[in-house]
């Protein structure tokens, strides 16, 4: 039965490049998609460090060209995984900002801030995108929101997710459940279905291509009921490889004709980044884009085309990688394409003719479903599923989910043997025993359990979750011990052992291994969260006040230089108000001044108001209403 929770609960879609949030409204019965404070309904995750503030969303976005090595961006692709992994070792080459190996081969992200080196973990970075997604639903339903929905690709790994989920908390939210994006998106395509034709079973094909993962899934849809047949994707494979690809192409081009070599200078390949992911978007609409980059470095203006069918050429590779994935799936649910009755597309990469084209071919001309945003799908499903759990909240269609385990888990036995205990693709919540498990040797004092998960034979070739020890009484080899894998509805994984005889139990809930984030840790992190908030905040109110100020003395300026009052006024008024003028104007250069606080450039206003006013109070009262307009 699922857990009910109290209050407002939105639906966060955690994207590579963007995220977008969504909240159930029951005046109208369906899920709304949130604006930010832009105007635009998904915000770009990223989070920039200046001299003096930290930005999020669009503005760090923004400022992206002019401060890269402090703007980060991808964190979802370092969330949960180690700094040597060889993925995140060959990302590193193409990120601009700084990443270091920290403790127990924790990734973390070295930035400038404040003057002063500070480095961030992946989940801290995840942690500011939800809290600024947070923010947004905030400023729309006008009510603190705690509780929330966060998806994860659907191949994300257990330590991936739990990683996700301790962003969520960071960020100060009651994270109610981690769903699959796929799922996400079939949900968000169940609702809009429901009271339309859906006649008998149909075999759903989920086709998520975002910006920085791939994900596909095959799911039954029958009444009000959803079943994950099969999963499959890429962690690393989307809309920012095809950018990555263009971007060489270009900075091959620049070598061969202007003879500079913009590889290992980090502002000129991110201006051309943006210029190619403007110019990748645009080639899906039109069949040629042109590269327009002032000073792109050295003074070199660049300016350069790209045909549609050059960039298909440059990622044909990855566009097949795609269609091998999608033939997996279907492998793995035992399905051929004639069985599949829709595509969903999601994820903005789903745009692309060729990806359409291909995927067309493959399901053998079947139309494509193009009715749900693919931007906004995976957060419209986030925010029903969001709705599902809350108490009270009526006429959500009750849609039961049964989601699926993406890799098969297991434990290492004797000769470095995996031994499967949840095969992959079993549908979750799950719990299954392994009895098989022995002892070697004769009074054995102990047995240390290796959880692993992945699809290899040779335990060691898998991904290790953790370990942990059972003691167990002396005894003659062949001891009998229980293994217990159970997984919850988020997808995280707990593994007990026992030994019968003595009831002896150990357990490990794949949480608090080394490679995640402890308690004290998380705790220290959503303290640090809550600083930087307060200092934002300050920052802000600093900047209105500098504003109100500067504002102020433009306009008191303006009035001076206006002969018919200047002359006017006492000397010693005049006097009065030009030294204040002066005053004010020296505070406002030197406003980035850390001991200028906020109250003294209010106290200041104040006191420039008083000044101001009654020797203009003194004069004529018509001055003043003309100065106020
Ligand atoms: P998502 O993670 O689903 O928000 O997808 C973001 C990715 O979709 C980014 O890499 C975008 O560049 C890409 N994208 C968005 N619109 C288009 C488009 N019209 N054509 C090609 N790619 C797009």
């Amino acid at each position: 039965m699922a857990k009910k929770y109290e209050g407002p609960a939105i639906g966060i879609d955690l994207g590579t490049t963007y995220s977008c949030v969504a909240v159930w409204q029951q005046r109208n019965n369906r899920a709304e998609i949130i604006h930010n404070d832009q105007g635009n309904r998904t915000t770009p995750s990223v989070v920039a460090f200046t001299d003096s503030l930290r930005l999020i969303g669009n503005a760090a976005k923004n400022q992206a060209a002019s401060n890269p090595t402090n703007t980060i961006f991808d964190a979802k692709r370092l969330i949960g995984r180690k700094f040597s992994d060889s993925i995140i070792r060959k990302d590193i080459k193409l990120w601009p900002f700084k990443v270091i190996p920290g403790a127990d081969d924790n990734p973390k992200i070295l930035v400038k801030y404040k003057g002063k080196e500070k480095c961030f973990v992946a989940e801290e970075i995840s942690s500011m995108i939800l809290s600024k997604m947070q923010e947004i639903a905030e400023k729309f339903l006008e009510l603190p929101v705690k509780n929330a929905v966060i998806t994860v690709p659907a191949y994300f790994n257990d330590s991936q997710r739990k990683a996700t989920k301790d962003a969520g908390i960071i960020a100060g939210l009651n994270v109610m459940r981690i769903i699959n994006e796929p799922t996400a998106a079939a949900l968000a395509y169940g609702i809009q279905k429901r009271g339309n034709f859906v006649v008998g079973k149909r075999n759903v094909f989920i086709f998520d291509l975002g910006g920085g993962t791939f994900d596909v899934s095959l799911l039954t849809l029958k009444d009000d009921s959803f079943e994950v047949k099969a999963t499959a994707g890429d962690t690393h494979l989307g809309g920012e490889d095809f950018d990555n690809k263009m971007v060489s192409h270009f900075v091959n081009e620049l070598k061969r004709k202007n003879n500079v070599d913009i590889s290992l200078n980090p502002k000129a390949l991110r201006k051309l980044r943006t210029a190619c992911e403007r110019a990748k978007r645009a080639l899906s609409y039109d069949i040629e884009a042109t590269i327009d980059i002032d000073a792109i470095c050295q003074g070199i203006d660049f300016c350069s085309s790209i045909t549609r069918a050059k960039f298909e050429r440059l990622n044909m590779d990855l566009f097949e990688k795609c269609m091998e994935i999608v033939r997996s799936c279907l492998r793995d649910a035992y399905m051929d394409q004639s069985m599949v009755h829709e595509i969903v597309l999601v994820g903005g990469s789903s745009r692309i003719p060729k990806v359409r084209k291909l995927l067309q071919d493959f399901f053998k001309g079947r139309d494509l479903c193009m009715s749900i945003n693919p931007d906004e799908a995976v957060a419209y499903g986030a925010a029903v599923q969001a709705a599902l759990l809350i108490d009270g909240i009526k006429n959500v269609p009750n849609l039961v989910l049964r989601d699926i385990t993406p890799l098969s888990l297991g434990i290492w036995t004797k000769g470095d043997v995996m031994s499967v205990v949840i095969p992959k693709n079993t549908p979750i919540p799950i719990k299954m025993t392994e009895d098989r498990c022995k002892t070697s040797v004769d009074n054995q004092l102990g047995v240390s359990i290796h959880v692993y998960e992945g699809e290899r034979i040779k335990a060691s070739e898998n991904n290790l979750l953790g370990l942990f020890r059972l003691f167990v009484p002396p005894a003659p080899r062949g001891l009998c011990i229980k293994v217990c894998f159970a997984i919850d509805a988020d997808g995280i994984l707990n593994v007990t052992a026992e030994e019968e005889t003595t009831g002896n139990k150990s357990e490990i809930t794949i949480t608090n291994d080394n490679r995640r984030l402890s308690t004290q840790e998380i705790e220290r992190m959503i303290q640090e969260a809550e600083k930087f908030k307060v200092e934002d905040m300050k920052f802000q109110e600093k900047a209105r006040a500098v504003n109100a100020l500067e504002d102020y003395l433009y306009k008191t300026s303006k009035v001076m230089e206006d002969n018919s009052v200047s002359s006017m006024l006492a000397p010693a008024d005049k006097m009065k108000i030009d030294s204040a003028i002066m005053n004010g104007k020296s505070l406002i250069d030197n406003h980035g001044n850390q001991h200028n606080e906020t109250y003294v450039f209010v106290d200041f206003l104040k006191e420039l108001e008083i000044i101001f006013e009654s020797s203009l109070n003194k004069i004529n009262k018509g001055f003043k209403r003309k100065f106020e307009q």
